[in-house]
């Protein structure tokens, strides 16, 4: 009887690494930032792994009414996945998927929701395939437990894509005029590029600029997580500077962000 059990376990083994040789089996932890359906039955799923960076794979089965997946790949839900891939193809698929931490009634909220759509869109579009930062990962968390906790969600996009140009390495630095060096600018004057702010001084026809106050927020953002902040003073112009932060995502990652024409009447 022993003797069956170890070669059961044997066998086991064997199929195991076998397997393992051909295709890999790996598991994460992940935010969901979209799905949509691929084929009949099947879904096309966009996570954003904890240590592996973005990854884009099909999920069999998910778009049928009945399905093994439940709610696991609602918009931000965070979930423990299992999934297979081969070398040398971007695709995985997952076999398995278990919710950490549902945050659906929280993004899908009418006051929250196109705010997350953005979120999600830059995430989705702007990350380099392959690029692996866990620095996303942990910033997407804390922007949804701020919210949580009832932080305003304009702010909340703001502090998203400034902490995302930051770790991405295109970020510019708020305390410098990028023409003459002068470190004590009160006004800033953004290059039509947006690579650089410049001084009074300096400033000549740009089209943008970020007033006293404004600088002063996006400097607080680069040194305070987003659950500290409190409430806009009344000399910012929170569409501004949300304005201004998504052009330069698009300039930069070379990318039209869509659902940013919702947000436009309720900002
Ligand atoms: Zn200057």
């Amino acid at each position: 009887m022993l003797w069956d059990y170890f070669v059961f376990l044997d066998l086991q083994l064997y199929f195991l690494l076998n397997k393992k040789q051909f295709m890999p089996i790996s598991e994460t932890d992940a935010f969901v930032i979209g799905s949509k359906p691929f084929g009949e039955q099947d879904k096309l799923v966009y996570l954003l792994t904890e240590n592996d960076g973005i990854k884009k794979g099909i999920a069999p089965g998910a778009n049928k009414h009945k399905n093994r997946f439940g709610s696991v790949f609602e918009l931000f839900t965070e979930g423990h996945f299992i999934y297979n891939w081969k070398e040398l193809k971007n695709l995985i698929t997952i076999s398995k998927g278990e919710i950490i931490s549902s945050h659906f009634d929280l993004v899908s909220d009418s006051k929250n929701i196109f705010y997350f759509y953005i979120i999600a869109e830059i995430l989705q579009k702007a990350i380099p395939e392959n690029q692996i930062n866990s620095r996303i990962y942990r910033l997407l968390g804390s922007i949804i437990n701020s919210r949580k906790k009832h932080t305003d969600i304009r702010f909340l996009l703001i502090y998203f894509m400034i902490w995302f140009l930051k770790i991405e390495g295109l970020m510019f630095n708020p305390y410098i005029c990028y023409n003459c060096y002068d470190k004590n600018i009160i006004n800033a004057y953004i290059r039509d590029d947006y690579r650089g702010i410049f001084c009074d001084k300096c400033s000549k026809t740009e089209k943008n600029h970020f007033n006293e106050e404004e600088l002063k927020l996006i400097k607080w953002i680069l040194l305070n997580p987003p659950s500290k902040h409190q409430m806009f003073s009344k000399n910012i112009n929170i569409k501004n500077i949300t304005n201004i932060f998504l052009k330069k995502i698009e300039i930069h990652a070379e990318l039209s962000i869509k659902s940013k024409r919702y947000i436009y009447d309720i900002i």
